[in-house]
C-alpha cells in the first residue's frame, strides 16, 4: 500500500500534462496579464516564465538542462525540470530551498504550483504576491512604502516637437522611452516610458485629459516599475529622455519632422510685424569674458584671459559708436570686476538687447602650443572634441560664484537641448553672426579664420537675442599672446568685430523691416 501511494506521487508528479489547461489572471493593479498554466487534483500549476514575464522581471533559460533563471532588482531564482530545489538569490546571499512539490516541464515550458510560484517569486520582487486558490488569480500588492510614486504629468507642445516632463518623488535608479509607429493608418503612434523604482496612481494616471501631444495614457504598475503608455497625436522622428534632477523629474522630449528654422523665422516675423515700427537692432550687449577674481586663461607669458577681452571689448565699444551712433552699446563689464555668467545674459536682457557679443581668449591644455587662430560659438549643446573642451573651459568661470553647483545645475549636457531648443529662434542669426565675425576678423586682423562651431556655453543661455561668443585667440601660442596683448592686435580684431556687427545689421533689419 505504501509503496503504491508513493509510486501514484510518482506518477502523478511527473505526468507530462497535467490534465486541464487553464489561465490565471495576474492583478498587478494596472493592466491585467494572463499566466498561462494547468489544473490537476490538488494544484494549479502556472507557468513560471509567463508569470515572470506579467511582473516585469527578466528570464534566462539554459537552452541545454531547461532550467530557468528569473531576475529581479533585487534578486533572482533559479528552476530545475522536475526538480523540489530551488536557488534564491537576494543581497549577496544565496539559499538552496526545498519545495514541497518539484516543478513540472511541460511542450518545452517549466510549471510551478501557483501558491509556491507566488511564494518563491516574493522572495525577489519588491512587495508581494499572492495566489487566490479561489478566484484563481495572482494578485500583487506594492509595498506600503519605498518606491517613488509619479507626482503628475506635464506637456509643453514647441514648434518643433513636444516635450514631457514625469514628476517623482524621487529619482527612478533606470528609465527608458520608446516610440512606436504602427505604420497603419489610424492607429497612433505610442510612447512607452517605463521608469523604476517607481510607483503610480494608475487611476489617476488614467484619468489624465488629453493634451496637445497625447490623447490618453494607460499606465501599468510593476511590481519595481511603472510602464507609461502616451497615445501620441502626431509622428515623432526622434525622442530623448533624461533626468532632471533639481526637479525630480524624467523629461522626455519628442522631435518632430518639422522644419525648425523655417517655423521659428515664421513665428519670429509675426511677432515683429507687431512691433515693425520699433524694430531695429538699437542695442548690441558687449560682455569682456572673466575679470576681477576670474582672470580666466593664462598666456604662456603670463597674459591674461580677462584683461585682453575687457581692452577688445572697450576697443569694440568705440567703435561701434562711432560707425553705428544711433545704436546703443551696452557693457556687462567696463572694468576689471568680476560678474556671474548668468548675470550677464540678465544685463542683456534688461538693457533689451538685440545683440550679445561674448569675448574670450582660447587657450590649449599644455603651452606653449602651436595652435593658432579665431573661433566664433554660437549656443548648441557640444556634442565633439574641441567644442566640448572649450565650453568646459569657459563654462568653469561658475567656479568663482558661490552657490554655483545649485545655480547651475539644470544646465548638464542633456538639458542644455531643451534652452536651447528655447533659443532655436535665434541659432539662425547666431549662425549667420558668427560667419561674419570670422570672415571679417580673419580679413582684417592678423588671426587665422578657425571656423564657425556649436557648443553649450552657459553665458550665452541667459540672453535672449542673438548671441555669439567669440575665442579671439590662443593665448597658449606665444606669437599670438603677443599680439591679442598689443593695442595693435586687440584694435585690429575690435575693428573686424564692429564692421561685421555692420554688415549684419543691414542683412537682419532687411529681413524683418521689408514691407
Ligand atoms: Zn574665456
Amino acid at each position: 500500500m505504501r509503496i503504491s501511494i508513493a509510486l501514484l506521487m510518482v506518477l502523478l508528479y511527473s505526468a507530462p500534462l497535467p490534465a486541464q489547461p487553464k489561465v490565471v489572471t495576474l492583478r498587478t493593479g494596472g493592466a491585467n496579464s494572463l499566466i498561462g498554466g494547468f489544473q490537476d487534483l490538488n494544484h494549479t500549476y502556472v507557468s513560471l516564465a509567463d508569470l515572470a514575464q506579467g511582473l516585469g522581471l527578466k528570464t534566462f533559460e539554459l537552452s541545454s538542462t531547461k532550467k530557468l533563471s528569473v531576475y529581479s532588482d533585487s534578486g533572482s531564482l533559479l528552476f530545475t525540470p522536475a526538480n523540489n530545489f530551488v536557488v534564491v538569490s537576494t543581497a549577496g546571499e544565496t539559499k538552496v530551498l526545498q519545495m514541497p512539490i518539484p516543478t513540472l516541464l511541460a511542450n518545452g515550458k517549466m510549471y510551478l504550483a501557483a501558491e509556491y510560484a507566488a511564494d518563491y517569486f516574493s522572495r525577489i520582487i519588491n512587495g508581494t504576491l499572492e495566489f487566490d486558490e479561489e478566484k484563481s488569480e495572482f494578485v500583487y500588492s506594492p509595498p506600503i512604502s519605498g518606491l517613488p510614486a509619479i507626482t503628475g504629468v506635464r506637456v509643453q507642445a514647441k514648434a518643433n516637437g513636444a516635450v514631457i516632463e514625469i514628476g517623482m518623488e524621487s529619482l527612478p535608479k533606470a528609465y527608458e522611452a520608446s516610440i512606436t509607429s504602427t505604420g497603419l493608418g489610424g492607429q497612433p503612434d505610442m510612447l512607452y516610458v517605463t521608469l523604476m523604482p517607481a510607483s503610480a496612481d494608475v487611476e489617476k494616471l488614467d484619468s489624465l485629459p488629453a493634451t496637445d501631444v497625447f490623447s490618453q495614457i494607460v499606465a501599468i504598475q510593476n511590481p519595481n516599475s511603472v510602464q507609461l503608455s502616451f497615445r501620441l497625436k502626431q509622428k515623432y522622428v526622434s525622442k530623448q529622455v533624461f533626468v532632471d534632477s533639481t526637479t525630480n523629474s524624467v523629461i522626455v522630449a519628442l522631435y518632430s519632422s518639422a522644419d525648425v528654422q523655417k517655423i521659428f523665422s515664421e513665428e519670429l516675423r509675426k511677432k515683429l510685424e507687431n512691433e515693425k515700427k520699433n524694430w531695429r537692432l538699437d542695442v548690441i550687449v558687449i560682455d569682456p569674458g572673466h575679470g576681477g577674481k576670474d582672470p580666466g586663461t593664462i598666456g604662456v607669458h603670463g597674459t591674461e584671459e580677462k584683461n585682453v577681452a575687457l581692452a577688445i571689448g572697450l576697443d569694440l565699444r568705440s567703435d561701434l559708436r562711432r560707425v553705428l551712433p544711433k545704436v546703443k552699446v551696452v557693457m556687462t563689464r567696463d572694468k576689471d570686476v568680476f560678474v556671474p555668467l548668468d548675470e550677464r545674459g540678465q544685463i542683456a536682457n534688461e538693457a533689451g538687447g538685440k545683440l550679445f557679443i561674448s569675448l574670450h581668449c582660447n587657450s590649449m591644455p599644455h603651452k606653449p602650443n602651436p595652435m593658432h587662430g579665431i573661433e566664433t560659438y554660437f549656443l548648441r549643446p557640444g556634442k565633439t572634441g574641441d567644442a566640448i573642451r572649450i565650453a568646459a573651459q569657459e563654462n568653469a568661470a561658475i567656479k568663482y560664484e558661490n552657490d554655483y553647483e545649485k545655480k547651475y545645475k539644470t544646465y548638464d549636457a542633456d538639458n542644455m537641448i531643451l534652452t536651447t531648443m528655447a533659443h532655436s529662434a535665434y541659432v539662425k542669426y547666431s549662425e549667420s553672426l558668427a560667419g561674419l565675425i570670422e570672415d571679417v576678423v580673419s580679413s582684417v586682423a592678423s588671426v587665422t579664420d578657425n571656423g564657425v562651431s556649436q557648443a553649450g556655453f552657459y553665458v550665452l543661455i541667459g540672453a535672449s537675442m542673438p548671441a555669439v561668443l567669440v575665442e579671439t585667440g590662443y593665448l597658449s601660442n606665444v606669437r599670438e599672446e603677443r599680439y591679442l596683448r598689443s593695442k595693435k592686435g586687440q584694435r585690429a580684431i575690435a575693428k573686424g568685430i564692429a564692421d561685421a556687427i555692420v554688415k549684419f545689421k543691414a542683412e537682419y533689419e532687411k529681413n524683418f523691416t521689408q514691407d
